[in-house]
């Protein structure tokens, strides 16, 4: 399938109203690229229906084959990688090349296989004199999935493909300014599928996303996006006592030791603020440095990011792009405002041109800030990293520690032993050591405190979409 055809199997039908439709734009360029479709709850309402038909079959089908239509869809997606990166380039923004659009596509890929591949048999968790016990994972049934905008195909994936594995079936909303994206996807993915097993609704969160986490047909919400909305989840599930793995905001701290080598580490701790362009759950989001490297650090994050070339998704030598949305961009812009006006220092960026037409913001350095400024306590989801200058380390641990949200962060060291030390103290579902914000299908993610709860990859993802059932005696 070209580029072409794919866009114009997911586009909105000839015809369709305006109610029903949303036009898609370039968020670099501000070309209009194609009409999305626009659903309701009724059409919501249809799909958890074919879900649910279909899901008996489904999860009767011996677990080898449900793999088998897996691993078909993985080799769907990667046949049809290079249409699907464009799109997404196009529609979200993010560049091919560097860890942007081909890279999210052969994530897609990797995630399929590995939830295709992962065995999970039935446990003995007791076998002596007091009795004999084994777990199984049985299919919950229908699973609600509702992603957003930021990694919208991967993302869909980690909701999709360990769901189907363990015998549900899906109904996926996707995010309002990524749809085209995932119903590339999905399309994708339903040449090979058996019918009714993968269902897509675009629509609205307010109204079809919530009326999926309200559904008592729907066993299981897989959600990731803001904490907001996420609570909201929670309270719309709660009369269904609705299973949830919520996936949401982070606010990532990484600390540099005073042993650790500013040029060594320049260009990972650059790539862990910025892949994506910032727009990253577990992205380092506040960089805390020891005063005794502060200053080196600090030019030499400088040289990379002036390096790097950011501009229009489909030219092949940029490696950041615009930011998905207007809204998106002006959360940025505010808090980049609000640090220049406490006094901060403005090391490179921070001068967008809000006149242009795409959401360009520069990659912005902010030194010398308050470690309580709003850029460093809110989530900027943007190419905008605080620099915090500590001498303590115990002080730049309680600051990391300080947030209501703990997803990601990172401890910088040449001294394994005493990263690891630190690293023992922060709280956060992952600690990385050297490095920010890297994933790997077989090893579990997930936050803490308000960055949600429940854990995505490998076993414990699969077990996170099955009911466990013990079998004693
Ligand atoms: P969002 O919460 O605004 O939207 C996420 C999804 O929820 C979208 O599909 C949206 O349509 C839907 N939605 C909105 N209102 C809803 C409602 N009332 N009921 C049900 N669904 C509703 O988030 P976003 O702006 O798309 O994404 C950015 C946020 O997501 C950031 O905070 C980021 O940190 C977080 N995020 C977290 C992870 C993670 O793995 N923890 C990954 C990516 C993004």
């Amino acid at each position: 399938m070209s580029y072409e055809t794919l866009l114009a199997a997911v586009t909105a039908p000839a015809g369709a109203s305006g109610d029903h439709t949303r036009e898609v734009c370039d968020p670099a360029t501000g070309e209009l690229i194609g009409i999305a479709p626009v659903q309701d709850v009724a059409a919501l309402e249809a799909a958890i229906d074919r879900a649910e038909a279909a899901q008996k079959a489904w999860a009767a089908l011996p677990e080898a084959k449900r793999s088998e239509y897996l691993n078909l869809a993985a080799d769907a997606i990667e046949a049809h990688a290079e249409p699907l990166a464009e799109l997404l380039s196009r529609e979200q923004g993010k560049p091919l090349n560097g860890p942007n659009a081909r890279f999210e596509v052969g994530g897609c890929v990797a995630w399929t296989r590995a939830a295709a591949g992962t065995p999970l048999a039935p446990e003995v968790v007791v076998d002596d004199e007091s009795g004999y016990a084994e777990m199984h994972y049985r299919p919950i049934g229908v699973v609600g999935a509702i992603s957003p905008w930021n990694w919208p195909m991967m993302i869909s994936i980690w909701q999709i493909a360990p769901s189907l594995r363990m015998g549900n079936t899906v109904v996926i909303k996707p995010a309002e300014t990524t749809t085209l994206s995932v119903l590339a996807l999905v399309h994708v993915m339903n040449t090979v599928l058996p019918e009714g097993v993968l269902n897509i609704v675009p629509g609205p969160g307010r109204s079809v996303g919530d009326a999926l986490a309200r559904s008592p047909k729907i066993g299981k919400i897989m959600f990731t996006g803001s904490t907001k909305v996420g609570k909201g989840i929670v309270e719309a599930s709660a009369p269904n006592l609705t299973r949830l793995t919520l996936e949401l905001g982070g606010n990532d701290a990484g600390i540099v030791l005073p042993d650790a080598d500013p040029q060594a580490i320049a260009e990972d701790l650059f790539w862990g603020a910025f892949i994506n362009t910032g727009q990253t759950c577990a992205a380092l989001k506040r960089l805390y440095v020891h005063d005794s490297i502060y200053d080196a650090v600090v030019a030499e994050l400088a040289k990379v990011a002036e390096a790097t070339p950011m501009g229009v998704g489909l030219d092949e030598q940029n490696l950041l792009g615009p930011l998905q949305n207007q809204a998106q961009f002006d959360v940025v812009d505010r808090l980049v405002e609000s640090a220049k006006a406490s006094g901060a220092r403005v090391v490179t960026g921070g001068t967008p041109d809000r006149d242009a037409v795409g959401f360009f913001y520069p990659a912005t350095l902010i030194a010398d800030i308050d470690p309580h400024q709003e850029l460093v306590l809110e989530e900027q989801f943007g190419p905008a990293l605080p620099i915090i200058r500590y001498s303590d380390v115990d002080e730049a641990v309680r600051l990391a520690n300080e947030v209501e949200v703990g997803l990601g962060s990172s401890v910088w060291s040449s001294d394994r032993a005493k990263a690891l030390e630190v690293a023992a103290r922060l709280e956060a579902g992952t600690t990385w050591i050297n490095s920010h914000g890297g994933l790997h299908p077989m090893i579990p993610f997930g936050g803490i405190k308000q960055s949600g709860y429940g854990r995505e990859f490998g076993v414990e993802g699969l077990k996170a979409v099955a009911n466990p059932h013990v079998i004693s005696g």
